[in-house]
Formats: C-alpha cells, structure tokens, sequence
C-alpha cells in the first residue's frame, strides 16, 4: 500500500518579489550609511586614563534605535512577519517607533507606535515625520498589550523590540556596535577597554557587547548603568527576573518597570543605579566639554563612567572607558534641558555638576 504524501504549497510569487525588494531596499540604505563617530571626552594628561563616547545620535534617526531597527526589520521580514500592506506595531518609550517609521515607510508599510502619554513631544513629532501614527496609552505598562491587541485586529504584526532586541542583532559582528567600538579603538593607547558602560532599555545593546567581548576573548568588562524607578538594577541584584517597579521612568530610553526578555543578566558584570539628578547633571557637563547636547540616558552612563574612571584613578590604574551618546539632547528642550521642569519634578542637580566638574579640573574622588 502506498500512503499518499501530503503536499500543501503556499509559495507566492509576488509576496516574494515584494520580500526581495524590502530586503534590499533596507540593505541599501545600511550601504549609504556612514558608521558613527567614537569621540573623546577629554581627561586630565596626567591620568593615563582615556575616555570616549560612542556618538549614536548622528544615525539618519537619530539614536542608537536606528540599529536595533533595521535589525528587527530584517529579522521580521526574513521570518515572513512583515507583510505587504499590513501594519508594523511597536511598543515604544519613543526612539525605537521613530526609526521603525522611517523603516516602514522606506519599505512601504503602516506604522503604529504604542506609546506612555508621557513621551516627549519631539518624538512624537518625529514619528508622525516619517508617516507613522502614534497611539497613546495612560499607563506605560500598558503599551505591550495594547500593541498584540492592535496587531490581532489589524492582522499587523507586533515587532516586539522588548522580546527581539537581543535576537535580531548579530552579535558576532556584522558591523554592530560593538565591532565598530573595537575598530575605532584600534590606534589608540588602550585599545581594549577596561570597562564599557551602557545602559538598557530593551537591553539589547549591552547584551550585544557583552556577548561580542565574550565572543571575541577581550579582557573588557561591561557595566550597565541604570536610573531611579527600574527594576533591572534589583532583578540583577537579586537574580529576580520576576522583578517589577510600578512608577515610570524619568529617563526616556531606559529604567523599564519589568525584566525584559531581551536582558541577558547572565552577560553583564556590573551594574550602578544613578540618580535621576545625576544622569541629568551629566548631560549638562557633556554640553560644556564637547558643545553638544544629549538626551538624559546619555548622562546615566556618563555618570557611571566617570564613577568608574575615579575608581581606576583610586587605584593608579590606567587604560580606557568607553560610554555612549544614545540620542540627541534636541528632542528634550522641555524636559532635560529645562530649569522649570526640573524644579517641577524636584530634581536638584548642582550637586551632582559641582562634583563633576570638580573632579574633571583633576579632583581625585567623586563622591
Ligand atoms: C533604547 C535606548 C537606550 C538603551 O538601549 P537598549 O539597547 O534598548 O537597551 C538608551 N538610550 C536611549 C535614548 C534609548 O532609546
């Protein structure tokens, strides 16, 4: 007896045309991309200790989420989650939506972006800029489900960056941000960091250079620098990745109220929590030094770092910290770079700036 094979063929031609022509047109635009500047942020001579920023903020989006999007782009498009016509979801805090915007709009799909009311205007703008539509939410731990929601009606698909950060990335190499780190270290006295601070909002990113140091048998450790109302600092802390934390954040980008799958806590080996003021004092003292403006994740792992390079001081170490400008301090007029908001939310940063400032005309301590 011969049992009949069963053969069921969904291929499409024209479904694949349309998949070729995204895919390229997503590859061609990486092709036209310059990679993004490592800049130095000076230190007193006498120290032997180098430190400096990797520059996201120049992306044609404006922050490091322009990475993350066109990763997750290609990871949705090559699983077939992407389809002709149908809406691209996300849930956002606001850079990841601008730059999947501009993304779908490259490749000729709707964009929605699911946001906390609370989000800055700018990015809001931003997002609307590029053709996508925002849709905001009261309570920012609702954004991921009213995302799955709107993707179920609209037969959309959910990019899911909190879940797919750490996946979508080729975190061997392939030009990710931590290659592109090492490269451009390569001529200069210490060319393998002893720290690189980042921080995490889906997580990604540090899960992408710690996996790479790993990977690529570098001595670097990588610290991850965390703000006031997130629950990663506890849940590393604690080995709780049940952890949660009720209230918002105040940095956008970071500080999330749950572990998000796409943290590896496993790969990171230090962790600071930084005060809001801090992070803020710390956008301030970059404006000084380098004459630009960034946005307040930016001065989260600026803090941290030049706790850490007190600390290599402490102990007469030298070598170099390398640190990130996530996004444009442009988008946060109203917010980071305002006294009236500040005193309205009460956050003090003199403090913080005067200890800054103190130690980088050759202090020894900063605290
Ligand atoms: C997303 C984001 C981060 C953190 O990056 P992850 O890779 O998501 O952890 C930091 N700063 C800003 C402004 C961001 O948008």
């Amino acid at each position: 007896m011969v049992v009949p094979t069963l053969d069921v063929d969904r291929s499409d031609a024209e479904y694949r045309a349309w998949l070729k022509e995204a895919v390229r047109k997503v590859q061609a635009d990486a092709n036209r991309s310059a990679d993004t500047h490592l800049l130095r942020f000076p230190l007193p001579d006498e120290w032997g200790i180098d430190l400096y920023l990797k520059d996201e903020s120049t992306h044609p989006t404006g922050s490091l989420k322009h990475r993350l999007a066109r990763s997750l782009f290609l990871y949705g498009l090559c699983n077939g989650w992407i389809r002709p016509g149908k809406p691209v979801i996300e849930a956002s805090s606001g850079s990841t939506a601008v730059s999947e915007a501009y993304f779908a709009k490259l490749i000729g799909v709707p964009f929605i972006a699911v946001m906390a009311r609370s989000t800055s205007r700018a990015k809001i703008d931003l997002i609307e800029f590029h053709g996508g539509e925002c849709h905001l939410v009261d309570n920012p731990c609702e954004v991921y489900e009213v995302s799955a929601r709107l993707a179920a009606e609209t037969g959309g698909h959910y990019m899911d960056q909190f879940t797919y950060a750490e996946r979508a990335t080729d975190w061997r190499g392939n030009n990710n941000i931590a290659e592109s780190i090492f490269a451009q270290l390569r001529r200069e006295p210490h060319p393998e960091p002893t720290w690189i601070v980042a921080t995490a909002g889906t997580g990604g990113t540090s899960a992408t250079i710690a996996r790479y140091v790993h990977y690529m048998q570098h001595d670097t450790r990588i610290c991850v620098a965390d703000p006031e109302n997130s629950c990663f600092f506890d849940g590393w802390v604690k080995h709780d990745p049940d952890a949660t934390c009720a209230t918002g954040s105040r940095i956008e980008g970071i500080g999330r109220p749950r572990m998000e799958p796409s943290f590896v806590p496993g790969a990171v080996d230090r962790m600071m929590r930084v005060p809001d003021a801090a992070s803020i004092a710390a956008i301030r003292v970059l404006e000084r030094v380098l004459g630009k403006k960034a946005g307040a994740s930016t001065g989260t792992g600026l803090w941290s770092a030049l706790r850490i390079v007190a600390e290599m001081r402490a102990e007469g170490a030298t070598g170099s910290v390398v640190a990130l400008i996530c996004d444009p301090g442009d988008r946060y007029l109203d917010k980071y770079y305002s006294n009236e908001w500040l005193d309205e939310q009460g956050i003090e940063i003199e403090p913080y700036r005067e200890l800054m400032e103190r130690f980088l005309a050759g202090g020894s301590r900063l605290d």
